[in-house]
């Protein structure tokens, strides 16, 4: 059988353990203030466990025990809100998180000086309790989708145990019979409160640890400067579409390139080209569709794969963003400074797998455009399909052929097709 004062012991250990674990961590990361405030909370349960030693947690305390404990724990709860508020970047509340961890020790020193039962005075410092749990299982239930953690429902589930147990503890109190007042269920109530108790501290541990996971591979995936997907996160992006689809990519490719980018970089400087690079992404976020991946290629060529498109629709957006780009200067070092696109378009064929022959296509249309003049749009012709490419056994067609099969399908008005 359990013994009380083992468990107590255990719990005791078990928190000063996790005190040690947060405030060593925050030595190392001192910006992630919320690991203070973690091994805050823990102090005050701690020390409200610590004098408890040896108590049976069946028994009533007396006025002054009782309201320091219970301010102890109240401001473990209340201050361990605060933590999850610091950690999901959304400031702490603090005279609610003050008057919450007063509030559930003080009702239980003053209430019964008013006339009030242990009973009742007990309750309203169970309900204050219950409140901060609620708070804190809020604070994780809020998480936009985006930035939802799987192991923020670790936490959960430590918060919901107790949150079930304080309103457990209400009833026992009012409806107790002998049983449930019994120095066993005492026993039962700090084992669960030490689970619990693991479940939350090894939940904060395991969330911070996937958060930073997750902004690690988003830094990685994502080029600083127009804040689009690299290479890299165009790829990881591509791949987890085709593990959410079992048919091969249905999509199209648009390659643009900006035009005499070097002379931008030569008249306004390296942060005028990196100006004209942000304002040429915003112009393609504000043209493109949600499903749409769009990447910063390399240098001054963007990517975009265009979902579910076939080769018109892929010519029409392309023809958008051209004219998004060319029709409107940019502000550039506080000049306005007209930025064109040459573009490649090309079509994922049925039968292709992978998208890296419709992005040499691309590529070649987007060097016709280059050549038919720039600021402007050019479609790759699709490949025939593969059984019609099996029954031509002839050699490649060779550059110069491609490029003829190549169409301008978009360009300024003024200038001939
Ligand atoms: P074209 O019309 O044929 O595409 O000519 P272009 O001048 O745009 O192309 P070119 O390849 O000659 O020059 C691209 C320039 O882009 C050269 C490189 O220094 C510059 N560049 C590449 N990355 C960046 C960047 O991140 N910031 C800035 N400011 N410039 C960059
Ligand atoms: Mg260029
Ligand atoms: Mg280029």
């Amino acid at each position: 059988m359990l013994d009380l004062n083992t468990l107590q012991v255990a719990s005791i250990s078990s928190r000063l353990a996790f005190v040690l674990v947060f405030f060593v961590t925050l030595l190392r990361h001192p910006r992630e203030i919320y690991f203070g405030v973690w091994a805050g909370a823990l102090c005050c349960s701690l020390i409200g466990s610590l004098l408890m030693l040896g108590d049976p947690p069946s028994v009533p305390l007396n006025a002054v025990k009782g309201s320091i404990v219970y301010i102890l724990y109240g401001a473990s709860l209340a201050v361990s809100w605060a933590g999850l508020r610091l950690f999901h970047e959304r400031a702490p509340l603090i005279p609610q998180t003050l008057g919450l961890a007063l509030l559930s020790g003080l009702s239980y020193g003053i209430l019964p000086q008013i006339g009030a039962s242990v009973t009742w005075s007990l309750s309203v410092v169970f309900v204050c309790i219950a409140l901060s749990t609620a708070l804190c299982m809020w604070e994780i239930l809020r998480t936009p989708a985006s930035m939802r953690l799987w192991t923020q429902y670790i936490v959960l589930l430590g918060f919901g145990g107790y949150f079930i147990a304080f309103l457990l503890t209400i009833g026992v109190i009012h409806f107790a019979n002998e049983r449930l007042a019994s120095p066993e269920s005492g026993i039962y109530s700090l084992l669960f409160d030490l689970w619990c108790g693991v479940f939350i501290q090894v939940g904060y541990l395991a969330m911070v640890s996937e958060r930073a996971h997750l902004k690690l591979s988003r830094l990685a995936d994502t080029d600083p400067l127009t804040g689009l997907a690299n290479r890299r996160g165009l790829f990881a992006a591509l791949s987890q579409r085709a593990g959410l689809s079992p048919s091969p990519p249905r999509c199209a490719i648009l390659l643009a390139d900006i035009d005499h980018f070097k002379a931008i970089n030569d008249t306004y400087g390296h942060d005028g080209g990196d100006a004209a690079l942000v304002g040429f992404a915003e112009r393609l976020r504000g043209v493109m569709r949600k499903d749409d991946l769009v990447a910063r290629w390399g240098g001054e060529e963007f990517l975009v794969v265009l979902d579910q498109a076939d080769a018109t629709a892929a010519a029409t957006v392309a023809e958008r963003l051209r004219k998004s780009a060319a029709g409107q200067p940019f502000t550039v070092n506080g000049a306005a400074v007209t930025v064109t696109a040459s573009i490649g378009v090309a079509v994922v064929a049925a039968g292709e797998e992978r998208i890296d022959a419709a992005l040499s296509r691309a590529d070649a249309a987007l060097y016709a455009a280059k050549r038919a003049g720039r600021n402007r749009v050019c479609l790759a012709p699709s490949p025939p399909p593969p059984d019609i490419r099996a029954v031509r056994a002839e050699p490649s067609s060779g550059l110069r052929e491609a490029m003829e099969a190549i169409q301008v399908v978009g360009q300024p008005r003024s200038e001939p097709a």
